[in-house]
């Protein structure tokens, strides 16, 4: 049977038309199970019932029009009890329900097994038989095998709009991309020219492509530079910096070269510029690493934006006038057509393609513009239609009725008032009402916007991540390439620390040229069991850490994914030989200052070791986005056990007390580096507990800033007494969810958490 179930199941998930392949798959499974009957009834939601969808063996004419009321019939109950129901003599059962216009009276015998995806049942899928007989434990599982995939199949049809009409109106789901909401109507783009339209063409005059070549490159650098200033003339001035990747690959020497090779080989300039970005596209597509994955689409943008300039020679890309600002669709949205639109007529981004990664998404995130992301639907249905997009649970509403735009617009205006509310404590101290002082420090590196510039509204860099310098390349970035991006942080930081951590690759970020194969990531070679087995990686980056630092002495260095404190040993004999050598190449009126050296507490190992560990570090960090993976044994990055990933979990507050507590008993600074920092009730609890160093990403700075200026400390503390003592952990976010509300802050939890 299961090769019968492998071919099924191919042909099924390779049909594009899901009638197509609901008929296909109710064919197979009858001819396989040697049964006189197989079909699919589907739940019609808004309706209120079940309707035959596609079936071998009753009457076809009943397909679309056979229904069965949810809760009734034998259909109803698999849908109720979501099991599978398997009857000798499905007559004789009490909720036997007979359906007159599908003429199924020859059928005796039933097996039904419900259709669910993603905890919600979207029909039953049935085999019945004129022979009484109760079906085999075999064919049992061959049905329940059968009904799991068909659920991917028609959840995915579902998503694409295959069930819709095009004056549908309702909710599709994606992924959040840039938090925020934003009303208005949809702006469907289509690129100009497509990678895939070119045709491939020879000439013979390789010269004058070459010149080709040239005058585009120098046009698109221009175009660039112009988006680039349009950008930093509005309020996005900090995102520039995603278009430098752009301006990166088009001064890239090798990938020029490879398309000057393309010419030379006879193809025109045209067709090199194709045929190259084509095959870095797929080499990037077939990376593991969700950030890199996302820069084929910025070659793929950067590639029809050269086409488009050599195809229409001298007219260049069409300049978007818009008359209203609207919502910008697209099949797949980059940073550069964002940076085209002026910044007032974009209200949001809605993209079929695309992740949080992508280059579309943080450039959203760093404009403030709500974002949705990988929403796979036909959008020529969307054009003009009005949008919702919720960038908070990554929802697109299409065509809302009255009351749902109501509310909409009633959350917009609060969030309004709620920014420009925030946006007044920008330059205060954080500083609790009862006179605590709290430092906020940004998270930098991962995203574009934090990387260079300064921000005054927060007390320096509590987490630089150095990990994308070194995806972005195709080899180790030199100590010079380190030193320079480096001392762009610390300078644009003078007078304020900057926490820099030591490369942590592996898990779910990978180098291109450095791949690690490894059945379990996240429990492998990552952080710094990969660094200290590479001396020559981690004393180059160490090296160029301190020599970046020289005269500002602003600098510290922190050490990722530390499980043993050998580990923290080695670490520090290996600080303790760059500085000596840094130093002893260093003029001698200048002197490099040690950095103080601390650990990121993220493996759980270290909560018993925390006493041991004291001496050898000068603080540590806590990074809550591993310590909860690591601790509840759920992998942080995987959507099916996302509802199980929870930093407020009661064991992770525990080790949190743990933590802060050994710091203040061993004297060693203590702060929050994950994400539960800039979460708003993951900062009162973390308040309570006694934290006052908190570094998050640069969109969280401004709101916690403003919860942290309406809380006392000595509240929060009761508060969290109290929840401790009645054993109410578990309630912890409703508990102090309320305490936001009281100060009129509960339009911030429905934020992105
Ligand atoms: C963390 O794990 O909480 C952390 C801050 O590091 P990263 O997200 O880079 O793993
Ligand atoms: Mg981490």
């Amino acid at each position: 049977m299961l090769k019968e179930l492998r071919e099924i199941v191919q042909q099924v998930t390779a049909s594009s038309d899901l009638n197509e392949a609901m008929n296909e798959l109710v064919r197979q499974t009858r001819s396989a199970m040697n049964v006189d009957c197989c079909s699919i009834y589907l739940r019609q939601h808004h309706q209120q019932h079940y309707v035959l969808a596609a079936t071998d063996g009753l009457a076809a004419s009943a397909v679309g029009r056979a229904k069965i009321p949810l809760g009734e019939g034998i259909v109803g109950l698999i849908g109720d009890k979501e099991e599978l129901i398997n009857l000798a003599d499905a007559r004789s059962h009490p909720q036997f329900k007979y359906l007159p216009e599908a003429r199924e009276d020859a059928f005796i015998s039933f097996l039904g097994a419900p259709i669910i995806h993603q905890r919600t049942t979207l029909g039953v899928l049935v085999v019945q038989q004129k022979l009484e007989r109760l079906f085999e434990e075999g064919e049992e599982s061959f049905l329940v095998t059968l009904a799991s995939q068909l659920a991917t199949v028609i959840a995915h049809a579902e998503a694409k709009g295959n069930l819709r009409s095009p004056n549908w109106h309702g909710m599709l789901r994606g992924l959040a991309g840039s938090p925020g909401l934003a009303i208005g109507r949809a702006w469907v783009w289509r690129p100009r020219i497509e990678l895939a339209q070119v045709t491939e063409r020879k000439a013979d005059d390789p010269l004058l492509q070459h010149q080709r070549l040239n005058k585009v490159l120098v046009q698109v650098e221009d175009e660039l530079n112009g988006m680039a200033l349009r950008l930093q003339e509005s309020q996005a001035s900090e995102s520039v910096a995603v278009l430098e990747v752009y301006q990166y690959l088009l001064k890239d020497p090798l990938f020029i070269a490879l398309i000057r090779q393309q010419i030379d080989q006879g193809w025109i300039a045209g067709s090199a510029v194709k045929r190259i970005c084509e095959q870095h596209i797929a080499q990037f597509s077939h990376m593991s690493d969700p950030y890199l994955r996302e820069r084929a689409a910025d070659i793929r943008d950067l590639g029809q934006r050269l086409l488009t300039r050599l195809i229409h020679e001298d007219e260049g890309m069409h300049s978007l006038s818009l008359d209203e600002p609207v919502i910008l669709v697209a099949d797949e949205i980059s940073a550069t057509l964002i940076a085209e639109i002026p910044a007032n007529k974009l209200k949001g981004i809605v993209s079929a393609k695309g992740s949080v990664n992508s280059h579309a998404a943080i450039l959203a995130r760093s404009m403030g513009v709500p974002a949705v992301m990988g929403i796979e639907h036909n959008f020529e249905l969307l054009e003009d239609r009005l949008l919702i997009v919720d960038g908070y649970n990554g929802d697109l509403l299409v065509e809302p009725v009255a009351s749902v735009l109501r509310e909409y617009k009633k959350l917009i205006k609060q969030e309004q008032q709620m920014d420009q509310l925030f946006a007044s404590v920008g330059h205060e101290p954080a500083r609790t009402l009862d006179e605590v002082p709290v430092a906020l420090l940004l998270n930098a590196g991962l995203s574009a916007n934090t990387i260079i510039s300064a921000n005054d509204t927060v007390e320096g860099i509590g987490l630089f991540r150095t990990e994308i310098p070194f995806m972005l390349r195709d080899r180790f970035p030199s100590e010079q390439e380190q030193i320079t991006t480096y001392r762009r942080v610390l300078a644009n930081y003078v007078g304020k620390p900057v926490c820099m951590r030591t490369l942590d690759v592996g898990g779910d970020k990978q180098l291109p040229y450095f791949p690690i194969v490894e059945e379990n990531p996240f429990l492998g070679w990552r952080g710094i069991r990969l660094t200290l087995d590479h001396p020559e990686i981690f004393l180059v980056q160490l090296k160029a850490m301190l020599r970046a630092s020289l005269g500002l002495d602003n600098l510290s260095i922190m050490l990722p994914m530390v499980t043993n404190l050998d580990e923290v040993r080695a670490a520090r004999r290996m600080l303790d030989r760059a500085w000596r050598e840094v130093s002893a190449e260093t003029p001698e009126h200048e002197v490099i200052r040690y950095p103080s050296l601390g650990v990121m507490i993220e493996v759980p190992s270290l909560l018993y070791l925390l006493p041991d560990l004291a001496p050898l570090v000068d603080f540590w960090s806590v990074g809550t986005n591993d310590l909860t993976q690591y601790l509840l044994a759920v992998d942080r990055n995987n959507g099916r056990v996302a509802n199980i990933y929870d930093a407020l979990h009661p064991a992770v507050l525990r080790a949190l007390q743990q933590i802060i507590e050994a710091g203040e008993r061993f004297g060693k600074p203590v702060s929050i580096c994950g994400e539960l920092a800039g979460d708003p009730i993951g900062v009162l609890i973390l308040l309570a507990m006694g934290y006052r160093r908190f570094s998050m990403n640069s969109s969280n700075i401004l709101r916690i800033k403003y919860i942290v200026r309406q809380s006392r400390c000595d509240e929060l503390k009761k508060l969290l007494a109290e929840t401790e003592s009645q054993h109410r952990l578990g309630s912890i976010k409703q508990i102090f969810g309320r305490y936001l509300e009281e100060r009129g802050l509960g339009g911030l939890l429905r934020g992105p958490r």
